[in-house]
């Protein structure tokens, strides 16, 4: 696998491979902006080199003799030249910017839809996570490296093809004045770049810093903080510590800046010791009759010119090489194996009646990074149809068996089986398709309710099955008195005439979602987490009708919610620690049992002090 760039090792890849990769994608998204590209280059060699030869050929003509009408001539043919050519520049220029644009928009687009489709572990690795948000913030802006690096590669290109040109011209005057210039350019440049680039080497301490800043912008505008702010007075902490991360980037970018003011004054120094040099020269020719007036401006001109690509191709250079290596964090990012297959495998099978069986065989499970096990050698066979309700305390284990059984995780030892074959060899979105849930942390967009339901839109929405599946969520007359009934706004984030509905109708709503998704298993996490008393025991009489035929898998910190499935786990110690229905368990007197008593006792306790 190929290395990581924030690793701060060497990245991916290299500077001429970042650049063939942008040309490939502009050659397949958007053509034009390349022959643009090469029309910029086209106006900056031909700009420079007018600018260079306006002044000489002038003389010529006066040194010439030639008559006032003439010269007037030849000033009027640079001027046209000199303001087409420009003109031509500022009109590329301006219309690159859509081509580029659109060039950056189509990597941000594959970017966003790799990790809406990448393996589910990427989305809890936050080393992925840190690498995706770098990789993205290049692509952020018009001056970021996703869209910024046209320009570099543009301007480079013209100042290598104008030094070239000029390294021609200045030969003609003796090789060591092209190669004092070129010497004390790059001495300019490399040691400024050592200066300058201290802000560049401490970008992650920049970054850090920014980072801290801006959390605390973004908690403050926080509705869910703007409680807190006033039942605990928190306004003077969080001003505090605003003004302590701004003083601490405050600092840091005035240290930046000093560093720049030390690079600057060595420029200067550099600029006036080589121009010295060659203008002396130059001089010095002049006064001994060894060039004319207009070769000697001719000359005189292309130094500093001469002097302007070589620093502009080693900073072109210097822009293009920390581009490149954030264009390779992108590059990365999209590289990065997938553990799950995706778009191939064996067919799953498909089976009208949805009875499918599942198996965890010898599974352990430890999370990247973690120290120890969270499940260690389950074996448990989930028979079709069977509801089965997994109990726990909290930590336990109860959702990493979930993701485990939905296949979000792959285990660390042992295997998941669907009807006795390992869920690996099969295409997991189609594995995906055979499970519908409802998680304690779910998700609804910004759309109607009958689109949040069927997840779907348009016509692609069943309207009698949504009904159907919000009465038997038991949500259907909340969504009745709605302004525009299932065609309501959710929310108002987007839609200032959504409704925000309350958490324990959203759960609902979450419900009436698994239901309409009809797949053969439904997983239930807390789903009465938001649920009033009654409400929640609603769902449990109703547990059988909703789950209708399906497999289903039921978790709960409530013990007594498992009375109406077939059969109860207890997870505890990385493992199954008593199965059975829950008469059987209690019967038994062993842990499930205990736990029992203590909650009872508690609701027992709670439900008295209600009275
Ligand atoms: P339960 O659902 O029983 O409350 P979980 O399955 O959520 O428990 O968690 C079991 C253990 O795994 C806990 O110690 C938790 O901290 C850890 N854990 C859960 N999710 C992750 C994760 N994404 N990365 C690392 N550890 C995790």
């Amino acid at each position: 696998m190929k290395q990581s760039s924030t690793d701060k090792q060497k990245p991916a890849y290299g500077m001429a491979s970042n650049c063939a990769f942008m040309i490939r994608r502009a050659w397949k998204d958007c053509k034009g902006v390349l022959s643009v590209c090469a029309g910029l280059i086209f106006c900056g060699v031909a700009a420079s080199l007018l600018e260079l030869f306006v002044v000489p050929s002038i003389l010529t003509e006066v040194e010439r003799g030639v008559s006032p009408g003439e010269l007037c001539r030849l000033i009027l043919w640079f001027t046209l030249g000199m303001t087409a050519v420009r003109a031509m520049q500022a009109y590329l220029d301006a219309n690159t910017l859509f081509g580029r644009v659109a060039v950056r928009s189509g990597l941000g687009l594959d970017l966003h839809l790799r990790f809406c489709r990448t393996a589910f572990p990427h989305t809890e690795d936050p080393d992925y996570i840190k690498r995706l948000k770098k990789a993205s913030r290049c692509l952020d802006s018009n001056s970021d490296p996703g869209e910024a690096v046209w320009k570099t590669m543009t301007g480079l290109a013209t100042n290598v093809v104008s030094f070239v040109i000029y390294l021609l011209l200045l030969s003609q005057v003796g090789p060591w004045v092209a190669g004092l210039c070129a010497a004390c350019s790059a001495a300019g440049y490399f040691a400024g770049e050592r200066i300058r680039g201290w802000r560049y080497r401490h970008r992650e301490e920049e970054g850090k810093l920014i980072h801290q800043r801006d959390y605390m912008i973004v908690r403050s505008r926080d509705p869910y903080l703007a409680k807190d702010i006033r039942i605990f007075g928190i306004g003077p902490w969080l001003t505090e510590l605003y003004d302590k991360y701004t003083r601490l980037y405050q600092d840091f970018y005035a240290k930046g800046q000093r560093y720049c003011l030390w690079a600057d004054l060595l420029d200067v120094g550099l600029a006036l010791a080589r121009n010295g040099a060659a203008y002396g020269l130059l001089i010095a020719m002049a006064l001994r009759g060894e060039l004319g007036a207009a070769e000697f401006v001719l000359y005189f001109t292309a130094v500093s010119g001469f002097t302007q690509w070589v620093a502009g191709i080693f900073s072109g250079l210097g822009e293009l090489h920390r581009q490149s290596l954030e264009l390779s964090v992108l590059r990365e990012v999209a590289d990065t194996p997938e553990p799950f297959r995706f778009g191939d495998g064996k067919p799953l099978p498909v089976k009208e009646n949805h009875r499918y069986q599942l198996e965890l065989r010898d599974v352990s499970f430890r999370y990247p990074g973690g120290s120890e096990d969270t499940l260690s050698h389950v074996n448990l066979t989930i028979r079709p149809g069977e509801k089965l309700a997994v109990v726990g305390k909290n930590g336990a284990g109860k959702t990493t068996l979930i993701k485990l059984l939905c296949g979000f995780y792959d285990p660390t030892g042992g295997q998941v089986l669907l009807d006795g074959e390992d869920i690996r060899q099969y295409d997991r979105r189609d594995y995906y398709r055979h499970f519908s849930a409802v998680f304690q942390q779910f998700s609804v967009m910004a759309g109607t309710m009958a689109e949040n339901v069927a997840q779907a839109a348009g016509e692609d929405v069943d309207l009698p099955r949504v009904w159907d599946c919000l009465e038997r969520a038991g949500v259907a007359d909340k969504i009745r008195e709605l302004p525009k009934r299932e065609n309501t706004q959710l929310g108002r984030e987007v839609y200032l005439d959504g409704v925000d509905l309350s958490g324990g109708q959203l759960q609902r709503l979450m419900l009436a979602r698994a239901l309409y998704k009809n797949a053969p298993v439904v997983v239930l996490d807390e789903p009465t987490a938001a649920l009033d008393p009654i409400a929640e025991s609603d769902l449990y009489q109703k547990y059988s009708d909703l789950t209708g035929n399906c497999t289903s898998v039921y978790i709960s910190h409530r013990l007594a919610s498992t009375r109406f499935c077939d059969r109860v786990l207890l997870i505890e110690n990385g493992g199954i620690a008593e199965e059975g229905t829950h008469e059987a368990l209690l019967e038994r007197g062993g842990r499930y049992a205990h736990l029992f008593e203590i909650q009872s006792k508690y609701y027992k306790e709670g439900a008295m002090d209600d009275e």
